[in-house]
This record gives C-alpha cells, structure tokens and sequence, in this order.
C-alpha cells in the first residue's frame, strides 16, 4: 500500500468531501424538551406572524409621533394596555396617548412610544419630555418573520435558540435524525480496561472513553469495543465487528512500529484510503479511508488515530468530529480560528501544521495566550490545563511574544 501524507488542508479537504456525500440518516420523534443538541430532520415554518401584533417594546405611554414633535408636549390619557391585556383597539385622536406595557399591542393610530423615564405623569394627563421618531419602541408586527416563512431548515442543530424558535411556534415535538452509531476500537498491548489494576507495564485505556465522549458530542452514540491486540487475527475480528457500525473509530497502531497492524488489517479487508497521513503535530500518523464490513457490503468510513491521548483527541478535533455530525444529518459548519496576542515566543521545526495545547486567557478585547508546557503528544495533564489549540502554520519557524496568532477553538 502506498502512503498518502497530506498536508492539513488537503487531508481536512478529503474528509470535507466524503462527508458531503454521507446519506442523510433515518428520522423520529422527540419531545422538544429533549431535542436540544439533536439535528432537525424537517423544516420549521412560523404559524403566525412574528410578532402576531405590534409590539411596544418599552413601558411607556403610545403616542402619534406628531404629538411629540416638539417637547414638553402635554397629553391626555385615554387608557392603558398591559401585555396579555383584551385586544384594545383604543382610537388615539391627535393630543391623546395611551399608558401602554412592554410586550403589549400598541394601538394602530399610535405610531411610537415615549418611554416612561422621559415623562410626567399628573393624573389622566402626562408631560412628554423627549421626542420620538414614529416606529420608535414599537416592532411592527411580522417584522421578524411573516406567517409561513421557513425559521429552521432541516440540518439544523437544535441550539438552546432554535429550541425557541420551534417552541414559539407551538412544537412540541420535532422529527429528528437518529444519532449515528460509532465504534471505538482502542488497538495496543499494553492497555487494560479502566477497571483492571494495571500491572507495571500496562497502561489504562483512557482513549476509548475520551471518544466516546468527543463522539456524545458531536452527536452520535458511542460503541465502545474490547481493546485489541497488537495480533492480526482478532484485530481483524474487532475491525470488521466496528464496521458494522456506521463510522469506525481506531486509536493507536497507525505508527510505522513492527507491531502497528491496523493498516495492514484494515487494507486485508479491502480498504480504500484517502489519506495514511498528515503534515500535522501531533497527530501525524492519521489514517483516513473506508472499508465494507464483509465482502459486498457498502464502506464504512474509519480513522485510524494516532494512539498517543493528546494526538487522538486533536485528531478527533481536527477530522473525525466532521464525519460524526455529517452522519448525524447536521449541516456542515466550518473551523472556528481566532485570534490573540502571543505571550512568549514559541520556536518549532518547519514543516508540520502544529496544533499546540494553549491557554488563552486575559480580558476583552486585551486576549492573551501562551504554551501550557508539555511532555509531548501523551501529555493528557498539559491537554487538560489547555482551552484552545494555538495554530503553527508549516513556514513558521518561531513566532515572537507580541505577534497576533491563530487559535483553534474546540
Ligand atoms: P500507538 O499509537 O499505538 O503507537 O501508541 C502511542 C502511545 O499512546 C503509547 O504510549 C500508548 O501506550 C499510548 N496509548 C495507545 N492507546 C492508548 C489508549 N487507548 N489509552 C491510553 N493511551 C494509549
Ligand atoms: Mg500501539
């Protein structure tokens, strides 16, 4: 098999593409209080206008703007309007106003609405003391959006806001895509199960859970498999057991070590791969492809990630999220960089995207970040003091204390 070593871009590219073309999943019901962080599978119209009526957006008293044109302006009242209030269909004649609530109807002569810190009050009579332009305070009805207008469309993740939107438009219930199942296979002889007291020479299979949690996520149901061998034939039992799953998730043995097996196993089943690599750190190694999980059936996409815990969740990060929430029905978002200003010099080897644990911090707009220090890519304690990756593009030898540079946020 020939290695395929990808630049950043090229290998995210690849996994954009394949993700383009997963089939949209199966669809149910779920209760709106328990859709939030699903993907809508059905578009969401507005029932009604939005807002049904005009809405005065500030307590106050409704006038004709007119009125106001010069101030102070005496008024007479000739009623009130509370939110929730009967409909009121007060007909202000010109000298007249209406004390009128927040979230109440305004009145269809009545073009604004003073606010109530700009005026005196005297019993039916009140001092207007600022001008208001007409429209002022008011939301004339439909201006968010008219009757029919399609609010979410499906591929939508149902965010604590579209939550809103589908229950202000009286759903309490939503069709859904049903979660992507994804098997985690965590490959390496040196690992035992969390439960297991490990012997001096064994390690704590920390990734299969670290996965499973990027994969809850990111919206799909975890699978979690048994660790395997660094031994061919029940490494190839468990691969082809993940296949069957809808995404295939291996972490470790995509090294170039004599007993890294899992290209080998994976091309034994007929696998195809977009890419066995990436100019990237940590996480070089990364496989990408699809294999069928018997002879004829239709590929399942798999990663290989690199075994080494900070490199498998930046992997994740950086790849395997995107396939996850493609098979979840969600609509594809892109990379959130931003930017801050370094805190000391960072010097590196040309050649490799770096994707480096950082902590960003300071205030406002006065944002700082910096190295946390580590040990390399199987520091998971530096990885946890991080909250954001600082991006090292491959030209870049050193970056100065003082320079603006990019960040991943995840
Ligand atoms: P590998 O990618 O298989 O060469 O593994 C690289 C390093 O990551 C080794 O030090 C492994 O012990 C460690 N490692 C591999 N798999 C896991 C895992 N599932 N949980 C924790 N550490 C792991
Ligand atoms: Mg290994």
């Amino acid at each position: 098999m020939q290695p395929t070593i990808l630049s950043f871009e090229d290998a995210r590219r690849a996994v954009e593409q394949a993700a383009a073309q997963v089939h949209r999943p199966e669809t149910e019901r779920c209760e709106l209080l328990r859709a939030g962080g699903r993907v809508l599978a059905e578009s969401v119209l507005a029932d009604r206008d939005f807002p049904p009526f005009a809405r005065a957006t500030r307590d106050g008293y409704a006038v004709r703007s007119a009125d106001v044109a010069s101030v102070p302006a005496r008024l007479k009242l000739v009623g009130e309007i509370r939110a929730g209030g009967p409909p009121q269909t007060l007909d202000i004649e010109p000298g007249q106003a209406v004390e009128i609530m927040t979230g109440a109807a305004v009145p269809a002569a009545a073009d604004a609405v003073v606010m109530v810190e700009y005026s005196l009050r005297a019993g039916d009579t009140v001092e207007i003391q600022r001008g208001v332009a007409a429209g002022e305070n008011i939301v004339p009805a439909g201006a968010e959006a008219k009757r029919g207008e399609v609010l979410l469309s499906p591929g939508t993740r149902l965010t604590p806001a579209a939550i809103a939107i589908a229950g202000s438009c009286g759903r309490h219930q939503l069709l859904v895509y049903q979660r992507p199942r994804v098997a985690i296979l965590s490959t390496g002889d040196e690992l035992v199960d969390i439960a297991a007291a490990p012997a001096a020479n064994q390690i704590r299979n920390s990734n299969s859970y670290s996965l499973a949690a990027q994969v809850q996520a990111a919206g799909g149901v975890p699978v979690v498999l048994p660790i395997a061998p660094d031994e061919v034939e029940r490494l190839r039992h468990l691969v082809q057991q993940g296949l069957v799953s809808d995404l295939l998730l291996l972490s470790g043995g995509v090294s170039v070590g004599k007993y890294d097996l899992v290209e080998q196993v994976l091309a034994e089943l007929s696998a195809e791969f977009f890419f066995t690599g990436a100019h990237i750190q940590p996480g070089r190694p990364v496989v990408f492809g699809r294999a069928p999980a018997h002879p004829g059936a239709l590929p399942t996409y798999f990663f290989g990630l690199p075994g080494n815990p900070v490199s498998t969740m930046v992997c994740f990060d950086l790849f395997a999220r995107l396939m996850v929430e493609a098979l979840a029905g969600a609509s594809p978002r892109r990379m959130t960089f931003t930017q801050a200003r370094l805190k000391s010099d960072v010097k590196v080897k040309t050649g490799l995207t770096r994707f480096l644990p950082a902590l960003l911090s300071g205030e406002y707009e006065r944002s700082e970040v910096e190295l946390v220090k580590w040990q390399g890519s199987g520091d998971m304690a530096a990885t946890a003091r991080a909250n954001c990756y600082l991006v090292v593009p491959p030209d870049r030898a050193m970056l100065a204390a003082g320079d603006m540079v990019s960040l991943l946020l995840v």
